[in-house]
């Protein structure tokens, strides 16, 4: 079952639909599996960000729009994580979200190099701050495959509790097809942890291969038995046209551990997608929650599509993560959340050992 019912048009479903509707809303059911922790390098937290990122008109935006200052990162990093907690908080659907770390590139002997390393966000620094809520944050932490350490860093990852692990191929500069990664992908089948991985073009960073967001390329780790979520559902992210929605639907059909998030779709480059994806109701039990916060959530998607009380209500919502729900249910995109393939509770985290 999606957490939003496909449109109806018959009055008992629709009564139906709003009571569940509401009752979700009381639960605050959803996780948000697509968040970015966001941090400024303050001497001891591992985070890396390149002059030139610091410079870009996206990291401009972002810094004003948190009233974020660089010369005071400590209160700078605290004031990023205060103001997703005040808008997670205040959230009538989301009550918790996977804080994602990012890794940086390694070049072919396995080592950090920082000249190509944009961003960097050090999977200590994610522990850490989930430490700080363990009730509302979540572990995502990012390992690129071509690290030295990779597979000990997954087992590392597993054993503090992380619920999936993060890559930006585009950025990290790895071929998520390349054989060599064939056992990482075990590790992280053995140790039951879903690899999310970006997908389509990335223009928030800079310097990258965008051939490595084909989605195609994540075959090898589900046929090594990994959960794959693709982010931004597949999109392509330019506008034009959806060429990885084909790939999309084929790797649904073939894996039933294929799944994409939704984080982003709102956004304008990549609402094409999410106006494909409303018609393909055989894809909607693959789709999971996120946003891509700190981004925006736009409403202009739903524009001429909705009834205009139901805009006005997408309008109204301010909070980002309600949002995010409005859109996508008032467009009749039905999805899940990764609590539901997370089942942490029946299935606890495979441990070392178990082959
Ligand atoms: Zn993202």
């Amino acid at each position: 079952m999606t957490y939003s019912e496909q449109r109806v048009t018959n009055d008992a479903r629709l009564a139906e639909r709003a009571k569940r509707a509401s009752r979700d809303t009381v639960q605050k059911s959803l996780i948000d599996c697509h968040v970015h922790l966001a941090a400024l390098p303050d001497g001891d937290n591992g985070c890396y960000i390149s002059p030139k990122l610091l410079r870009s008109p996206l990291f401009r935006f972002l810094l004003w729009k948190h009233d974020l200052s660089p010369t005071e990162p400590r209160e700078a990093n605290q004031r990023y994580l205060d103001h997703l907690l005040t808008e997670l908080r205040a959230s009538q659907h989301v009550s918790q979200v996977v804080l994602l770390g990012m890794d940086g590139f390694y070049d072919q002997t396995g080592l950090l190099n920082r000249q190509h390393t944009d961003f960097l966000v050090s999977n200590d620094y994610v522990f850490k701050t989930v430490q700080t809520h363990p009730d509302v944050f979540l572990a995502g932490p990012s390992i690129n495959p071509q690290r030295e350490d990779a597979i000990d860093e997954v087992h590392r990852c597993a054993d503090a509790g992380a619920v999936l692990i993060k890559v930006l191929p585009n950025a990290q500069h790895f071929n998520p097809a390349g054989q060599k990664y064939k056992s990482f992908y075990r590790a992280l089948a053995q140790r039951k942890l879903p690899f999310l991985s970006h997908v389509g073009y990335e223009f928030s960073l800079i310097g990258k291969d965008q051939s490595l967001g084909d989605p195609d390329r994540l075959r090898l780790a589900l046929d090594e038995g990994v959960t794959v979520i693709a982010a931004h559902a597949c999109s392509y992210g330019l506008m034009l046209h959806e060429k990885f929605l084909p790939t999309f639907q084929e790797l649904a059909r073939r894996y039933s551990h294929f799944y994409a998030d939704i984080s982003a779709l709102t956004q304008p480059h990549r609402l094409k997608m999410l106006l494909h994806l409303r018609h393909c109701p055989e894809l909607h039990s693959r789709l999971l929650f996120g946003t891509d916060y700190p981004l925006s959530v736009f409403h202009m998607a739903a524009w001429g599509r909705v009834g205009l009380g139901t805009l006005w209500n997408m309008i109204r919502t301010r909070n980002r993560f309600d949002r995010q729900v409005e859109v996508c249910n008032g467009l009749g995109l039905g999805f899940r959340s990764l609590g539901d393939i997370l089942q942490l509770s029946q299935h606890p985290r495979a441990t070392r050992d178990e082959s």
